[in-house]
């Protein structure tokens, strides 16, 4: 299995519009950060876990030609704004791309984007996507994602587990529950947004908390505003912890 890091960066995305922050404008490109998401993929099937403003660059880069299907983990602009350029691999592949979300995620995309859940267009000339509300683990080809709930905040979303890896961005809380499905993994992609205290986000100290408490073997930091420095916060963390960036590839 092979996960892509197509974005690290919170809402704002780094470098903030404006900004002349040393963070902002230190031209390195672990600080230049993208709006969060990833793609997993393994030698049969790839999913893509949100549809970011990014989109576009995000799967140029990554050398993207195929997504099997997409997870949407909530229906916050930045994790799904850039639906439409998921019409290139309509146009590419030839095939609706099925999307899977919680209830009120689907209902907002449908809403939101309506033209995109009409049946396909004989050209592709715009996105033809199917949704399917999910509670419960998903297959596709030889992966299985695990809906893994989560607080943002006082607004309930879904992180991903696949194999011994996990993906939670955007929360404030871990139901105990949800503990639960977090035992045993390789690899935890976990929100980290800053080091001041946010109503909707873990800041750096909770993120540690929650690292501590899950106990993967890694735990790469994502979703970062420009507040963070990627080597002053690489240098600052315990063994086994690191901020992501753009362009990382893990690889179990
Ligand atoms: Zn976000
Ligand atoms: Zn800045
Ligand atoms: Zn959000």
């Amino acid at each position: 299995m092979r996960i892509h890091f197509l974005g690290t960066g919170s809402s704002a995305g780094t470098p903030v519009i404006g900004c002349d922050c040393p963070v902002c404008s230190s031209g390195d490109a672990h600080n230049q950060r993208s709006r969060a998401s990833i793609f997993v993929e393994n030698e049969d099937t790839g999913i893509l876990i949100d549809t970011g403003p990014d989109l576009r660059t995000q799967l140029l880069r990554a050398g993207v030609r195929k997504v099997d299907a997409v997870f949407y983990t909530h229906f916050h602009a930045d994790h799904i704004n850039g639906i439409d350029d998921l019409r290139a691999l309509n146009f590419l592949n030839k095939r609706v791309i099925p999307c899977f979300a919680d209830e009120r995620t689907a209902a907002e995309l449908e809403a939101r984007f309506r033209y995109c859940f009409l049946p396909p267009d004989p050209g592709w000339a715009k996105p033809s996507l199917s949704m399917t509300t999910i509670t419960s683990a998903q297959r596709l080809g030889s992966l299985e994602l695990l809906p893994i709930p989560v607080l943002h905040g006082n607004l309930p979303i879904y992180g991903y587990r696949f194999g011994a890896a996990a993906y939670l961005t955007d929360l404030k809380t871990i139901p105990e529950a949800s503990y639960a499905l977090l035992r045993d993994l390789d690899l935890l992609i976990l929100d980290c947004l800053r080091e001041e205290e946010h109503p909707t986000h873990v800041n750096l100290q909770e993120a540690l908390a929650i690292a501590a408490r899950i106990g993967a073997r890694q735990t790469l930091l994502t979703h970062m505003t420009h507040d963070l420095d990627f080597y002053q916060l690489q240098a600052s963390l315990p063994p086994g912890i690191a901020p992501a960036y753009d362009g990382l590839i893990w690889e179990a």
